[in-house]
């Protein structure tokens, strides 16, 4: 096995993969990383010049066309949205910088300006447009924030990048998210541990074996802010703009990673039994969704996850 860890997006992306000899590995590992790279360069909202934050100051007011790569992770964002009853928001842009700076100076931020930057969100004003390939906004100061999927997406990528250099057994971790194909030699699939490892009261994991798939977990991430007695998540609810204070560990399963990872902030927001209701209704999908901050912390596992879960 051949492994590498390299920081990209914002966070640490492992690599881990079978390979005939060490010069395979390191020019797929090389090819991978350098995909990951190209992706943050076109969907950060933290470099200015990437094409995301691009369209966010010329896509105003009439259709631009985008590359591939932005519009499928675009289009997929708005078919969230839809799914989710805007649960699911990448133009919370405005409301996600403000708590970014907020949770710098460990302070929550003023509910008027929340509320000001709110004013500039809404999927309603965003515009995909199939045919063209093209993306709308419709007014000046909306920020497009895609934080909830395009680390999913970039593992798929990678993977992809991987599978063509010949890789055919390989796991691509972006943090909580992970995309996989054939399995280890002589294994049945790649072990991944999930759960909530947060609570030492209710500690909950169970040990999935899967190939040809993705993982993806949102609410055990290192950014929070803890203020009054209270932990705001940096997954926003929409409605109120606050960080969610709920706390949940949503693990989703999908074929792709973007899917999982779009998924799992979604359910989130949406919290367990929303969001459960959502996942039984794609056979595609399983989920494990962990309520800890409750006197009995709440475990649900969609009828899929079962399945799986019988595997370890
Ligand atoms: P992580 O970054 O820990 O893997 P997620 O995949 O859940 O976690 O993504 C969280 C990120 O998604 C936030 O940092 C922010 O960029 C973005 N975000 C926050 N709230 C929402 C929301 N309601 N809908 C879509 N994206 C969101
Ligand atoms: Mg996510």
């Amino acid at each position: 096995a051949f492994g590498a860890v390299e920081p990209n997006m914002g966070t640490l992306v492992r690599i881990k993969l079978y390979a005939r000899d060490e010069a395979q590995a390191q020019r797929a590992i090389r090819a991978a990383f350098d995909r990951i790279a190209q992706l943050d360069d076109i969907l950060s909202d933290y470099k200015p010049r990437s094409e995301l934050n691009q369209i966010c100051r010329t896509a105003v007011g009439h259709p631009v066309r985008v590359s591939g790569d932005l519009f499928r992770v675009l289009d997929a964002s708005e078919q969230l949205a839809v799914e989710t009853g805007g649960a699911f928001d990448i133009t919370l842009g405005p409301v996600t910088h403000l708590w970014r700076k907020a949770r710098q100076e460990h302070r929550v931020p003023e509910l008027v300006a929340v509320h000001e930057a709110l004013a500039h969100c809404g999927c309603r004003k965003l515009h995909v447009i199939v045919a063209q390939h093209a993306i709308e906004l419709d007014e000046p100061g909306m920020q497009l924030d895609v934080g909830g999927i395009a680390k999913g997406y970039a593992a798929d990528e990678a993977l992809a990048v991987l599978s063509k250099a010949g890789i055919s057994s390989a796991l691509v971790a972006a943090s909580g998210d992970l995309a996989f194909s054939d399995p280890p030699p002589g294994q049945t699939g790649w072990k991944i541990g999930v759960g909530s490892f947060d609570s030492a009261e209710a500690p909950f994991t169970r040990i999935l074996v899967l190939a040809h798939g993705a993982v993806s977990t949102s609410g055990d991430s290192e950014q929070h802010l803890d203020a009054g007695g209270t932990r705001y998540s940096h997954i926003i609810d929409p409605k109120t703009g606050m960080g969610l204070t709920h706390e949940i560990t949503v693990t989703i399963v999908a074929r792709h990673g973007i899917d999982s990872d779009g998924m799992s902030t979604a359910v989130s927001v949406l919290g367990a039994e929303r969001g459960f209701e959502l996942v039984e209704r794609k056979p595609e999908l399983a989920a494990l969704i962990v309520e800890n901050g409750r006197s009995h912390p709440q475990i649900l596992e969609s009828s899929r996850f079962r399945l799986l879960g019988t595997g370890s």
